[in-house]
């Protein structure tokens, strides 16, 4: 499973990695939306974290781009930023993120709020539905 971390913090960004890479998961960094979109492109991560505050292009800016480039518009983004506000979270959303993940971090259940977009976990949940 492939992860790419779009996060211009170095210490979320080790913390983020360190939380992944233990594990299981790769974790594909990108310090800055134009160097996540050509990942994105490059290495067709199962999953991108993406940070809202970022140089140059914002993670607004980054999510709308992402979900109109047809190579990679159906990969899951979970928005990861420390803005708390509903209306920032409403905001991200409707720019494209699949999810939100509030800072700072929480180790405990930080992997399970990734797991749940995993593909085979969506299918198992559905399955329990029925
Ligand atoms: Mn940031």
């Amino acid at each position: 499973m492939k992860i790419l971390v779009i996060e211009d913090n170095e210490q979320n960004m080790y913390l983020i990695r360190f939380l992944l890479e233990s594990n299981g998961f790769t974790a594909i960094e990108a310090l800055n939306g134009q160097d996540g979109i050509r990942l994105a492109h490059e290495m067709k991560p199962d999953i991108i974290l993406l940070d809202i505050q970022l140089p140059g292009m914002d993670g607004y800016e980054i999510a709308g781009v992402i979900r109109s480039s047809p190579e990679i518009q159906t990969i899951p983004i979970i928005a990861v930023t420390s803005y708390a506000m509903s209306g920032d979270r409403e905001r991200i959303l409707a720019a494209g993120a699949t999810d939100y993940i509030e800072k700072p971090i929480n180790p405990e259940t930080f992997i399970d709020q990734i797991r749940v977009h995993f593909p085979q976990r969506r299918a198992d949940n559905e399955s329990i539905n029925c």
